[in-house]
């Protein structure tokens, strides 16, 4: 006889084991990013993408929890209330051009196709970029370009943009990326040491730009012109 788990499964049409990362995410939602902010489109964003499938199989168990994960190539994808948190600061309303500085495995450029219309993401590691296109596709994302190459200079062809977020440390702002802000347009970007870096949020008003520090953080390094050395 089928046990009544079973049954509600099949109603679903969801695997057994699909609808344990379907519950493992929204108990990721309630518990950790709540917390972190109540923007609607970032949580529903979130709930929804299947974020153990950018990362081994080996570590799908560890896929919800609140920690950064290996993607491989010394990288990591940062853990979900950071991404959260970022994505929030960027206040997406659903209709902007978004650039992504380090696509890694390409799951912040998935949450960021879910809360705007348009996302352009650069990854200096070419492996990355690849591995991250394909599990992109995979589940169903099509409106993001992807790009190798060094992101601190920006993606000068496509600005300017609305939002641009930075998801490596950096030692200083890249002035291209400022340069490539539109107008009211906001860029998040862990800023400082190797070891620490502040969160800052810039946001563009005609000539002027107005800076916020948002917290403390801990990303890997921005390695680029504009960035640290290789
Ligand atoms: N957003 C990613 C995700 O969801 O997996 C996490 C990215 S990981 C914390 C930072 C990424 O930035 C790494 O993949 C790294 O190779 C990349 N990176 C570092 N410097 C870069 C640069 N100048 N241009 C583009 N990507 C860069």
């Amino acid at each position: 006889m089928q046990s009544r788990r079973n049954q509600r499964y099949q109603k679903t049409g969801l695997s057994e084991t699909q609808q344990d990362y379907h519950i493992a995410r929204r108990r990721m939602v309630q518990e950790q990013l709540r917390a972190e902010t109540t923007d609607r489109r970032v949580l529903d964003a979130m709930a929804k993408i299947p974020r153990h499938l950018f990362v081994e199989e080996g570590l799908w168990g560890q896929a919800y929890s609140d920690r950064p994960l290996s993607i491989g190539e010394g990288q990591t994808i940062s853990q979900p209330r950071i991404v959260a948190m970022m994505t929030a600061a960027l206040q997406l309303m659903g209709d902007e051009k978004v650039l992504e500085i380090g696509t890694g495995c390409g799951y912040q450029t998935a949450v960021l196709c879910e809360c705007a219309r348009e996302v352009y993401s650069i990854e200096r590691i070419g492996s990355l970029s690849h591995r991250a296109r394909r599990r992109l596709y995979e589940i169903g994302d099509v409106r993001f370009h992807l790009r190798i190459g060094d992101g601190t200079v920006g993606w000068p062809e496509h600005a300017p943009f609305d939002a641009i977020i930075v998801t490596a440390g950096a030692p200083a702002v890249p002035d291209a990326l400022v340069q490539q802000l539109a107008d009211g347009g906001r860029l998040v970007i862990p800023v400082g040491g190797e070891c620490q870096q502040q969160l800052l949020r810039m946001t563009r008003r005609g000539r002027d730009v107005v800076t916020e520090r948002l917290t403390a953080c801990r990303f890997v390094k921005l390695i680029g012109e504009a960035g640290w050395p290789s």
